[in-house]
């Protein structure tokens, strides 16, 4: 922690004047590396070029026949790569007679970046929508199904229906999966071409959505839908129990439009299918009672930083009033200690319209990162059951894992992996590290244009909003479109009241509807319209000046006056999320203006700032609405950035590196489970003899009795049913036992020993039991088995499995904190904080050990 601790004054100038000289040293190397890369890619595009005439003569009927050729010349041992430039450039000119759009030569260029399984970065409104049809068709070509991600399900159905028009008129087939539905892109509707093609960019014309089976999305040559819908199909299909209803099939490849949303922002929270356990009570809104009546700095406090709290002395004796206890810890033990944790945290750092929102009486999640609601998503361990406490909600029951996967391991199983986004540079190292994803810079189609003003600074929060207000309205005056963004909801409507009361007109978006919002954000370019915005309510919906449909008029009008304003209202943790912002404005070359403003005490600056930016502010002792513009504090912000982003990757691979060895575990169980759910004679055969190897003739005989008395048909049915549900209740018993295992070893940090090895170590040994578990019941079984056995039980899962819910719990912070370093020893007396979900508390060493041995861990002495 002492990393964030205040540093002397030449520390600091002499740590930002290090930082420049090998900030521009890097700069040099990465720009130079990124031209290399894509002066390549000139050199191919040359190629694709040559075809563009030849191509442009083909009557349409010609052009389709060229998807026949191609998959002909693939099969008689063409490569990909060899017919990319002919391939291009069919798509291409697919493109500008069915959506009268043609690809530039940086699209063309972006395409083959994605073919080639990289990153394009490309800025937004550069196309990339249109980009990916390229790499998607050519790889549609082989027949074995081409994944495009999109962020949510709006913009999986908008842009199948607008790009659908280029592959159906190639002869491949376009799906959509979305959470409760899946349509196959539908053609046949020609007389409303018109209508899509003017305002494709945000509407969604659903007479071309026919609705279809999940495997028929499946099956088609192109399947749209969200990161999450595919990685819980992939979830689904492994807790079947019957052949006919799984739904996915090859992991060829992916294209993840906005990945770095994607593989870096949601990664941090695993999917999880899990089914409701019965063992619950009303502890919560006991404690939840309790928390209420607890006083901040009294009888709790805070730390920010770690998004946790700690109870005081005072604090507990108060709990244990309430509760009639004399020591909760002896007489309750860990769960009641847990329970009021969960219950106090929820209430100091969990609010209302910020971190959740109450919709249909559900707490629903607001993503931190995008301000969008993650229904269906539900924090971990007993937090999100304290949060339904404190809000008054019905508890719902805690509940048992069936399935999880983190992103990075569901991602990873495709054979070629490839995406796109406006901001990818900044996570470059990561996106190379985790998933071998390099980036390629694309430049831009025509220069940037855009102004980025330095950032203003204010003393206090509300002098700068009273600046931000006055700004609006001095820019709306003028009639210059802007869209001004916001950390939060809570945030976005605080600022729309203000606005309000100056008599500003303005749309405000909280991502709670991505449809309605798309159609607004794409009118945000109209002359006088003021649009708040959560960081990225909207994403995905390109922002033209003049609105849309497209108007010559309107549009040169908006462009005199300026362009898009943009008007950042706080800097966010990841520079990223910054960039994505400004990127809103001058696209294809448009003018634009972009401006943060920052106040001393937004919670970047109050938590990270360090106290000279702090006093120099002071001393300065400015009015609180007069801004001033300073370098300093500005890298030093960026410098925050930084360090929250490095923070933040940290966690992510640690939670990477221990999710990769149940990765082996579930790899190895999922294929085993497929095999026998399939039916397949090997399948089934192996599995004969590794029981007959463990239960020796005896079993062998018991088998062939039972074949004998079942009849051969029955006897395999009562095999499989007998093997998956074995396999299935240790495998849900395994998952739990390495959750625990997870926390375990990271105490043995004091014992020289390296958490992660050890963890290693015993799930190798763990998951062997877990397969001679399943082994040894089913011998168990097998004597006892007769007609129809186990058929009841398999309706129940099929049940169960039915309504298992689909949750993510957010990864912990406590893998942000270091723990103590291996071969540290600490005396039994001496206090630790000790930390789990976040929660933290500072104990006697001695009075750790039983919350050591319940998961907890020492992070500081
Ligand atoms: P991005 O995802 O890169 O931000 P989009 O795919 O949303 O951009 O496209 C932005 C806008 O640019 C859309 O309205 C689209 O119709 C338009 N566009 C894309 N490519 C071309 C092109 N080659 N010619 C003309 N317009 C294009
Ligand atoms: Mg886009």
């Amino acid at each position: 922690m002492s990393h964030y601790k205040t540093s002397r004054h030449w520390e600091v100038l002499f740590f930002y004047a290090n930082m420049f000289v090998i900030m521009s040293f890097l700069k040099k190397i990465f720009g130079d590396e990124n031209s290399r890369k894509v002066r390549k890619y000139q050199d191919r595009l040359k190629e694709v070029n040559r075809y563009s005439d030849e191509i442009a003569k083909l009557s349409d009927a010609d052009l389709l026949s060229k998807t026949s050729e191609f998959k002909k010349r693939l099969e008689s041992g063409s490569t990909l790569n060899d017919i990319l430039p002919e391939a291009f450039a069919v798509v291409r000119e697919t493109a500008s007679r069915t959506l009268r759009e043609r690809p530039y030569d940086v699209q063309v260029i972006g395409g083959m970046v994605i073919h080639d399984g990289k990153i394009a970065e490309m800025r937004t409104g550069e196309g990339k929508t249109l980009v990916a049809t390229m790499p998607t068709y050519l790889n549609a070509l082989t027949g074995k199904g081409v994944h495009v991600i999109t962020v949510n399900d709006y913009l999986a159905r908008r842009d199948a229906v607008w790009m659908g028009q280029v592959y159906a008129f190639l002869g491949l087939k376009t799906a959509v999966i979305n959470q409760n539905a899946s349509y196959i892109y539908d053609p046949s509707h020609k007389e409303l071409d018109e209508n899509r093609d003017e305002v494709g960019a945000y509407k969604v014309v659903y007479d071309f959505l026919r609705p279809c089976t999940r495997k028929e999305a499946y099956e088609a040559d192109i399947t749209y839908g969200t990161n999450s819908e595919f990685g819980f199909d992939y979830l689904r299909d492994n807790i079947e129990y019957e052949k006919n209803t799984l739904r996915q099939r090859a992991h060829h490849f992916t294209i993840i439009d906005e990945i770095d949303s994607i593989l870096i922002d949601e990664a941090r929270t695993p999917l999880i299918i899990s089914a409701p356990s019965s063992d619950s009570s009303d502890l919560y809104s006991v404690f939840a009672g309790i928390a209420e009546k607890m006083k901040v700095e009294e009888d709790f406090t805070v730390d920010e930083k770690f998004k946790s709290i700690s109870l005081t002395d005072a604090g507990i004796t108060k709990a244990e009033q309430a509760l009639g206890v004399e020591n909760i810890y002896t007489e309750k033990g860990i769960k009641y200690v847990h329970h009021l944790e969960s219950a106090v945290r929820a209430k100091a750092l969990y609010h209302k319209d910020k971190e959740y929102v109450v919709r249909d009486n559900q707490i629903v999640i607001v993503d931190e990162f995008t301000g969008r609601l993650q229904p269906s998503r539900r924090w971990s361990e007993g937090l999100h059951q304290a949060i339904e406490a404190k809000e008054g909600l019905k508890v719902q029951q805690e509940s048992k894992t069936f399935a999880s996967i983190t992103y990075q391991n569901y991602f990873r199983m495709y054979e070629k992996l490839a995406g796109m986004t406006g901001t990818a540079e900044t996570s470059s190292e990561e996106f190379f590290k985790v998933y071998r994803l390099d980036t390629v810079v694309i430049p831009t189609n025509k220069t940037i244009s855009r102004i980025d003003e330095q950032d203003l600074i204010y003393r206090t929060e509300q002098g700068k909003i009273k600046s931000i207000v006055n700004k609006i309205k001095e820019v709306n005056a003028t009639g210059q479109p802007i869209l001004v963004g916001t950390v939060s909801i809570e945030k976005n409507e605080e600022l729309s009241a203000y606005l309000t009361r100056a008599g500003i007109q303005h749309n405000l978006l909280n991502a709670k509807n991505h449809e309605n919002e798309g159609e607004i954000i794409a009118q945000a370019g109209k002359k006088f319209a003021v649009t708040i915005a959560t960081n990225m309510a909207g994403r995905g919906v390109d922002i033209k000046l003049g609105g849309v449909p497209f108007n010559k008029e309107k549009y040169e009008e908006v462009r005199a006056l300026g362009g898009l304003m943009v008007i950042g209202t706080e800097r966010h943790e990841a520079r990223r999320i910054d960039n994505q912002l400004r990127g809103r404005s001058g696209r294809q070359g448009d003018p634009g203006r972009t401006q943060f403003f920052v106040s001393m005490e937004d919670s970047l600056m109050r938590i990270f700032a360090s106290d000279t930016v702090k006093k120099m502010m002071e001393r300065l002792g400015l009015p609180e609405d007069q801004p001033i513009q300073n370098r300093m504090i500005t890298r030093a912000l960026e410098n925050a950035q930084m360090k929250i982003e490095g923070f933040n990757f940290d966690s992510r691979k640690h939670l990477l590196e221990f999710d990769s060895v149940v990765n082996v575990h579930r790899t190895s169980i999922y294929s085993r489970r497929l095999g026998i759910l399939l039916g397949d004679e090997e399948t089934i055969q192996n599995e004969a003899n590794e029981i007959i190897l463990r239960g020796g003739d005896k079993i062998a005989e018991q088998m062939k009795e039972k074949e004998n008395m079942l009849g051969p048909e029955e006897w395999k049915n009562i095999f499989r049913r007998m093997l998956l549900q074995s396999i299935d209740t240790f495998w849900v018993e395994h998952l739990e036992t390495m959750n625990y295992l997870r926390s375990s070893v990271n105490l043995r940090a004091y014992g020289q020993r390296d958490p992660l090895i050890e963890y290693k170590r015993e799930a190798l040994i763990l998951f062997k039991n877990m397969k001679e578990a399943v082994y040894n019941q089913v011998i168990r079984m097998i004597p006892n088995v007769g007609q129809g056995a186990f058929q009841k039980e398999e309706e129940r899962l099929k049940e169960t499995v039915k309504n298992a819910k689909l949750v993510s719990g957010k990864t912990n912070p406590d893998e942000v904190t270091n723990p103590i370093p291996a071969g540290e020893k600490i005396g039994r007396n001496e206090k630790v904080t000790i930390e789990k979900d976040g929660q933290k508390m500072e104990i006697k060493f001695k009075k750790a050990e039983s919350y050591l041995a319940d998961g907890w861990k020492v992070v500081e002495k």
